[in-house]
């Protein structure tokens, strides 16, 4: 008998891995296993229309709620995996179910980092990874007017900016010296410290938070190591991510910061693969930015792309994953789009204005990736011109009349 595939994960990643396979024309099981309430749901609009109250929960579906039961995927929602048995191929539940695999996928996403401060645990402080969050935020926002977001993140950013929209008085505190810092360019952040302040948001970076003070459980204020204490009605933490990959590690594969999967995506098990915020893998894209050229990517284009190639490779077309990185993040009014994957010493040519800006990243000479600001037309000719690793060089990129689409058009 056929146990199909069983997926661990029921966000972005797992959801489209079953749903691809239903498309390549899988026939056996699909079971996800989700540890949420909610359907399948994007994320994205958490931070930034959703908060905003610009959509409702009918909007954040990936897909209508008939999609599942029309496509035969099995989702056990509310439950979680706790151990898998990789002898006997089965998963086993906090419910108490068990569930076989002929193949698993594991896409467990990553979890927020927390800020290990007194106070952290405080009413009035929020997180933002899921719905239940920006519930909790949504309707913590109500009548408050001093928000301070830790983390000069895309989130804690994306966040920023719906909060000054509606009025609140915002101030970002960053440890880092700059915004977005393992991110983006220096220009790229400056551009944004820029649209931020004219937002009437306060950033103030190389700040670090010692301690949330309270009165009567709630949040009131954030002290900082060199003694400000900034008032504070609201506290958002957004401090960046790590990996869920403890069931993996405790499966016993092999797992740092990531569960690690080679240039198909299956880990150092056959029948065992993860996709997603989990998964760690090889691509030439990383080259030369870690010891490894392995990487870890929080993204929705990664989730699909990875699962797709997920999908197809158990459908008979294996191919290694090699799609080109790429992210976006609304901030505001602005939208920054980065095709490839860059590193703080990279180097950077930049042109742009206040309403727009683009900056090639260069490494050793090599165009490793594309920071747009508000010019689509310039990041869609990024991600043609790093799939094909055809330039330009930094002494083109240099030259007055340099044109990045025009480039792009005339490559072969
Ligand atoms: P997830 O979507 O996080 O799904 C993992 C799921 O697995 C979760 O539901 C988790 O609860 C579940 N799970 C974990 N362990 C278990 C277990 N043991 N048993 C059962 N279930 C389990 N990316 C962009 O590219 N652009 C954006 O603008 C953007 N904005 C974002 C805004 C917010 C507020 C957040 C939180 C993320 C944003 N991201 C954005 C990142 C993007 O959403 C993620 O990279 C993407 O969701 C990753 O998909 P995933 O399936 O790997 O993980």
């Amino acid at each position: 008998m056929s146990h199909g595939v069983v997926v661990v994960g029921a966000g972005q990643a797992g959801f489209q891995v079953a749903a691809s396979l239903r498309e390549a024309g899988w026939q056996a099981p699909i079971t996800l296993i989700g540890e949420e309430d909610a359907l399948p749901y994007q994320r994205p609009p958490l931070s930034k229309a959703y908060l905003a109250g610009k959509t409702d929960r009918d909007g954040l579906w990936l897909r209508p709620p008939a999609y599942l039961e029309e496509h035969r995927i099995a989702l056990r929602r509310g439950v979680r995996a706790v151990a898998i048995d990789r002898t006997e191929r089965r998963v086993h539940l906090t419910d108490g179910g068990v569930c076989a695999y002929d193949h698993l996928v594991l896409a467990t996403g990553s979890r927020n980092r927390a800020l290990p401060v007194p106070g952290a645990d405080l009413s009035r402080v929020h997180q933002l990874r899921s719905l239940d969050d920006a519930d909790a935020l949504r309707a913590g926002l109500d009548g408050v007017r001093a928000i301070v977001v830790v983390g000069a993140g895309f989130i804690g950013l994306e966040f920023a900016a719906v909060a000054a929209e509606r009025g609140h008085a915002v101030t970002v505190v960053e440890a880092a010296n700059r915004m977005m810092a393992r991110a983006v360019s220096s220009e790229t952040a400056a551009w944004f410290a820029e649209a931020h302040a004219r937002a009437g948001i306060e950033v103030r970076c190389g700040a670090n938070v010692t301690a949330i003070e309270g009165v009567d459980g709630r949040a009131k204020a954030v002290l900082l190591a060199d003694g400000t204490r900034i008032p504070a009605d609201l506290v958002v933490i957004g401090i960046g991510v790590l990996a869920n990959d403890a069931l993996a590690k405790q499966a016993g594969l092999r797992a740092s910061d990531g569960i690690e999967v080679d240039a198909f995506l299956n880990t150092d098990d056959p029948a065992i693969s993860a996709i997603g915020d989990c998964a760690r893998f090889p691509t030439r894209f990383a080259r030369g930015l870690n010891a490894d050229d392995r990487i870890r990517i929080e993204s929705v284009q990664n989730a699909i792309d990875q699962a797709r190639c997920l999908a197809a490779r158990l459908t008979g077309r294996r191919a290694a994953f090699d799609a080109v990185p790429w992210f976006w993040s609304d901030q505001g009014r602005n939208k920054l789009q980065i095709a490839g994957l860059s590193k703080p010493d990279d180097e950077s040519i930049a042109r742009g204005d206040a309403a727009a800006s683009t900056v090639l990243r260069f490494r050793q000479g090599t165009l490793c990736a594309v920071e747009t600001i508000n010019r689509p037309g310039d990041h869609m000719a990024a991600r043609k011109v790093l799939a094909a690793d055809i330039g330009p060089t930094p002494e083109e990129a240099r030259t007055e009349n340099f044109d990045f689409r025009e480039f792009a058009r005339k490559a072969p």
